[in-house]
């Protein structure tokens, strides 16, 4: 790996040294050997032992300057002035094949300054999930951290039962996060926080720089990129389910996959996570979350906005404003992709909503109607119509759709084929997860892993031999909960 670490050039208190604490007897899992190319790793004479030794933090590769980075963060609307990097630890970063700088990261790799309580390590099962997941959602075109490898430790955590440990490397674009800015703005650290905001502008906005209010238009590109973030999760039927202030990547990446989960059957209120009790991060909640955290963020820039602080706080209001009314405009245009419509209609909210509320009553798989009414675009629509309790609801439905994208001049294979293109097949299902868990973890099975990973790399083909993966679970196999793991 050729390192080249800015984030410890940064100033002393960005983060803390540290090494990570090594492991009984790491075993390698999984290796990202795609990825690993796209950041220009050599990897030749390697073998899997040596990776597990790496990838657990048994062995530092040389030029690496491990380090836990300091953030703070608002956890379920508390704000808590100090987290920090407990348990995960930057090896540096590379400059990959295409010229992008990546950070390296170990997660599960032993305590640092920020563990506070915890332990430092992983277990095993959630860093498969991340695994599986993160991997899935690159792989359906959503900017997200990526997997690089997951190492079994050989040694136990101790949770509510002991369980096996792991750690996973994770790559990311950079992991700053909106805490990390919150982190300065509790100490009213304000040289901090504009230092924080060239390092971001050089690294992940350099548009901005040329801008007459270069912060300004940071925060608005932030905001953009957000947005556009949150929407993607939206038409997936992603739900994050721990949308912190500590877990919002400045970079726009999906970052910190812990509870999260697709949803099977659509509810707007859905929520699977076993430590959000209130419903704070429901799947319709994520976009109000979005403009929040940007509001949090807003107020540690407003230093730098405006030497008057009235004039810094409008424009903050302007760009929150903005993001309010932006929102509902790109969902509508991403759900008129998703129903195969390229030109726009007064009345295609309407329709939109009406399919959601129709879905809703019938408690439809939500991946599955989408992928079904592109059957019904080119020319089969039994598939989707079977969905419904509601048969006369979802016909008077479907005659309005065909009615509205008709008038197109697209062709209808056309329409199907762009359709595909955005409604996904394969998803990575909670059950499936589960299953794959139980099957790593109690067994010591890893096919069912490897063979989803496979399956959730092509998202939107229907492939015979991954139809397991695309069905909707059966009502015994449902999930209800998901467990953050930590
Ligand atoms: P998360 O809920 O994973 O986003 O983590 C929130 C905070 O708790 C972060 O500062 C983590 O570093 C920290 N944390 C979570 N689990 C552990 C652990 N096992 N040991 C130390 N710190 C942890
Ligand atoms: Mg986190």
């Amino acid at each position: 790996m050729r390192f080249d670490n800015s984030y410890a050039r940064l100033p002393e208190h960005f983060s803390a040294a540290v090494l990570p604490t090594p492991v009984a007897a790491p075993l390698l899992i999984a290796f990202n050997h795609e990825l690993a190319q796209e950041l220009g790793l050599d990897l030749s004479g390697v073998d899997d032992a040596r990776l597990a030794a790496i990838f657990s933090g048994n062995v530092v590769p040389a030029g690496a300057e491990p380090l836990a980075m300091a953030y703070a963060g608002h956890q379920f609307g508390n704000f808590v002035p100090q987290l920090g990097d407990g348990r995960a630890i930057l090896l540096g970063e590379v400059i990959d094949t295409n010229g992008k700088r990546r950070d390296i990261q170990l997660k599960g790799s032993g305590p640092t300054r920020f563990s506070r309580r915890g332990d430092g390590r992983a277990a095993l099962g959630p860093v498969l999930r991340e695994y599986i997941v993160s991997e899935a959602m690159h792989a359906l075109g959503i900017p997200a951290t990526r997997a690089l490898a997951a190492v079994a430790t050989g040694e136990r955590v101790q949770r509510e039962t002991g369980l096996p440990g792991g750690v996973v490397t994770r790559v990311a674009a950079s992991h700053i996060r909106v805490g990390t800015f919150q982190y300065f703005a509790a100490r009213e650290d304000t040289d901090a926080i504009k230092a924080l905001c060239d390092y971001v502008i050089e690294r992940h906005y350099p548009e901005v720089r040329a801008e007459p209010k270069p912060y300004l238009a940071l925060l608005q590109a932030i905001a953009a990129r957000q947005r556009e973030l949150i929407c993607r999760w939206m038409m997936v039927g992603f739900i994050h389910g721990v949308m912190n202030t500590d877990n919002v990547a400045i970079s726009g990446e999906t970052i910190d996959f812990g509870p999260c989960a697709f949803m099977d059957e659509y509810n707007p209120n859905k929520v699977f996570s076993s430590i959000d009790a209130q419903g704070r991060y429901a799947y319709n909640n994520q976009p109000g979350i979005a403009q929040w955290n940007i509001a949090r963020l807003a107020e540690c820039l407003l230093p730098l906005l405006d030497d008057d602080e009235d004039k810094a706080v409008e424009e903050a209001n302007a760009v929150l404003a903005e993001f309010a009314e932006a929102f509902p405009k790109l969902w509508l245009s991403g759900m008129r992709k998703k129903l195969g419509l390229t030109t726009q209609d007064d009345a295609d909210g309407q329709l939109v909503q009406d399919l959601l509320s129709l879905m809703h009553r019938s408690e439809v798989d939500y991946t599955l109607t989408f992928r079904r009414l592109c059957d019904a675009a080119d020319g089969n629509a039994e598939p989707f119509r079977g969905m419904f309790i509601d048969l006369a609801g979802a016909d008077e439905w479907l005659a309005r759709w065909r009615q509205r994208a008709w008038q197109e001049a697209t062709t209808e294979s056309a329409r199907a084929q762009a359709m595909r293109a955005v409604n996904p097949a394969v998803i990575p299902r909670n059950h499936r997860i589960e299953e794959v868990i139980a099957a790593a973890v109690e067994d010591g099975d890893l096919e069912p892993f490897h063979a989803m990973l496979k399956a959730t790399a092509r998202p939107y083909e229907e492939l015979p031999e991954f139809v397991v993966y695309a069905q909707a679970p059966m009502g015994h196999e449902r999930v209800f909960r998901t467990f953050c793991g930590t």
